[in-house]
């Protein structure tokens, strides 16, 4: 069975609505904790912890309002609507926040797709109209700290061996699971890493691309001409180490 992953911010959406809203909220401070991330100084947990610190006091109204303004690429409805007709289980997996994603895809009615993320907790703050903001971590990998949510684990506990994994992203926490990933759709600096480290991939701007190139592919594997949808197998030997501690 062909199950697809696709990540949020940056891929479903236009631009990173996570980083967007912490530098619109918490200001220059969160977009510092964002370069001390990506350098490596802080981990993703604490990065997000600080900025959630950052944008506390924001007005609830102003950051809906913010969250309401953000794009997503139109052709992913399109594309989702597909995979539906297709019977193609498709999930989204985001190191951002539950708080916006749930927001967005309401907003575009596909809060039918199962997503996994980052759990963001908003309280107001007493008789005001504040809020705190408060992040836990409840799909962290327990031994590594790369990212706050392990899109690796849940996507491989959401897989059989057998089933051949599509992965769809663009940036940084999309590098760890496309190691794992039979075939990678990758655009921006996800497709520079693909092509450093010797992955294979599709290139895509858009969902109306993905859906194209998804549909040839099923034919081509109907047809038994070509095998485009298959098992990569560097792929499955990353997920044998995986699976023997290395
Ligand atoms: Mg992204």
């Amino acid at each position: 069975m062909i199950k697809i992953f696709i990540d949020f911010d940056g891929t479903i959406t236009k631009k990173d609505v996570g980083d967007s809203m912490f530098i619109e909220f918490g200001g220059e401070a969160s977009r510092n904790f964002i370069q001390q991330y990506r350098s490596g100084e802080i981990s993703a947990i604490e990065c997000f912890k600080l900025e959630s610190e950052a944008s506390s006091g924001a007005i609830k109204k102003d950051l809906d309002d913010f969250l309401d303004k953000q794009e997503i690429d139109v052709s992913f409805i399109e594309f989702h609507k597909y995979c539906g007709d297709e019977g193609i289980p498709h999930f989204i997996l985001s190191d951002g926040m539950d708080y916006y994603i749930e927001r967005i895809l309401k907003r575009f009615g596909l809060n039918n797709i199962p997503f996994f993320s980052n759990h963001l907790d908003l309280t107001m703050h007493d008789g005001t109209d504040e809020v705190i903001l408060n992040p836990t971590f409840p799909l962290r990998d327990e031994e590594c700290d790369r990212c706050a949510c392990c899109k690796r684990n849940i996507m491989l506990s959401k897989s059989a061996d057998d089933d051949i994994i599509v992965y769809i992203g663009e940036g940084f926490s999309d590098r760890c699971p496309v190691r794992y990933a039979d075939v990678v759709f990758a655009k921006d600096e996800l497709l520079i890493y693909c092509q450093q480290e010797n992955i294979s991939f599709f290139e895509y701007r858009s969902f109306a691309e993905v859906k194209i190139r998804l549909e040839s592919l099923l034919t081509q594997k109907s047809s038994k001409k070509n095998f485009g949808l298959r098992k990569r197998r560097q792929a499955q030997l990353a997920v044998r180490d995986l699976l023997l501690g290395g």
